[in-house]
């Protein structure tokens, strides 16, 4: 007993001294989505660039699967992650404390670090399914979302649009992303729709596996819904990036965006700014979603809560703010 615990001090003594200058070993945890999402490799690619400098600072990141937005920015405000990846409609109203987070109240502490990606609602459909928009949806086997998703959410929000009860549908199931090809190729659900960057690996699987085309999300309704709202915008999923489906889809979306708490510190969230901001080439190159992103935008748009600390002293150090 008295011998373990000698060896457990040795061993502690011997890695700070092994750590040097460099800062305290911290843990940080992204939440993200489902593997076959973008959110999932957006969080890996943050941690692989955060994780490279790990010596200096200190700062080990991961990831971790999850439900998506809601349960991301829930899951902040316990305390239980560090950082997540959170659609730009969800950021607002957790912070707002409106929609979904109205029992909740403001989320006053939810920061903003960066934008990433654009995450356009992606209707797919069985082509032999009759849904050809989103107004077709009406009285079909329709996959809405798993709990803990944003795209939930926003189905939520989409039908009040259109005027929808829940009834409406013939079957409203709520599987995860990933579950939902299969079910859409054995012919279990029409259709389904998630808000996600493109190219996807959920979308190019479903595709793949069979008859399925993306449609698009156009009414009078929505139209409406995006000029009223500033979290919203049009949107156009491009043609030909997926087999079978050579048109432009227009359609509307939202912005994915990267969040912290102000309860994490400033140099957490400052390496972590730092670590993307200051290697946007490398970034960019980690996923095809990332092509086109541009640090101007990253730093502005798309983001409700205020900026945390850190990411203002990293994005002013590197330039981009003054
Ligand atoms: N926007 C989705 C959600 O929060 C997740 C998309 C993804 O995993 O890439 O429901």
């Amino acid at each position: 007993m008295k011998f373990t615990k000698i060896v457990a001090a040795t061993t502690a003594l011997v890695l700070t001294a092994g750590m040097g200058a460099a800062a305290e070993k911290q843990f940080v945890s992204i939440g993200t989505g489902g593997v076959t999402g973008v959110y999932y490799p957006t969080g890996g690619a943050i941690c692989r660039l955060v994780n490279k400098n790990r010596k200096e600072h200190g700062i080990r990141c991961s990831v971790e699967s999850t439900g998506g937005s809601i349960y991301n920015i829930n899951t902040l405000r316990a305390g239980e992650l560090e950082f997540g990846v959170a659609q730009s409609d969800w950021q607002y109203h957790a912070y707002n404390g409106t929609s979904k987070f109205k029992d909740a109240g403001p989320f006053k502490k939810l920061r903003a670090v960066f934008s990433v990606h654009a995450e356009p609602v992606t209707i797919l459909a069985r082509r032999d399914s009759g849904i050809k928009n989103i107004t077709d949806i009406k009285g079909k086997r329709f996959n809405i979302g798993n709990d803990g998703s944003g795209t939930q959410g926003t189905w939520q929000v989409i039908e009040e649009t259109l005027g929808w009860k829940r009834s409406d549908l013939a079957l409203a199931t709520k599987m995860k992303s990933a579950e939902t090809a299969g079910a859409l190729c054995d012919g279990k659900i029409d259709g389904y729709f998630w808000l996600v960057g493109h190219p996807s690996g959920l979308t190019q699987e479903t595709v793949a596996s069979c008859d399925a085309v993306i449609v698009p999300a156009v009414s009078p309704e929505i139209d409406k819904l995006v000029a009223e709202k500033p979290y919203y915008r049009k949107a156009i999923i491009p043609g030909g990036m997926y087999p079978g489906n050579p048109d432009d889809i227009q359609t509307f979306g939202v912005g994915a965006t990267f969040v912290t708490s102000a309860d994490v510190s400033e140099e957490a969230v400052y390496q972590v700014a730092k670590a993307v901001l200051g290697n946007l080439d490398d970034f960019r190159k980690l996923h095809p979603a990332f092509a086109h992103l541009k640090a101007e935008e990253m730093i502005r748009d798309s983001l409700s809560a205020p900026l945390h600390p850190g990411a203002i002293r990293a994005y002013k150090e590197l330039g981009l703010m003054d």
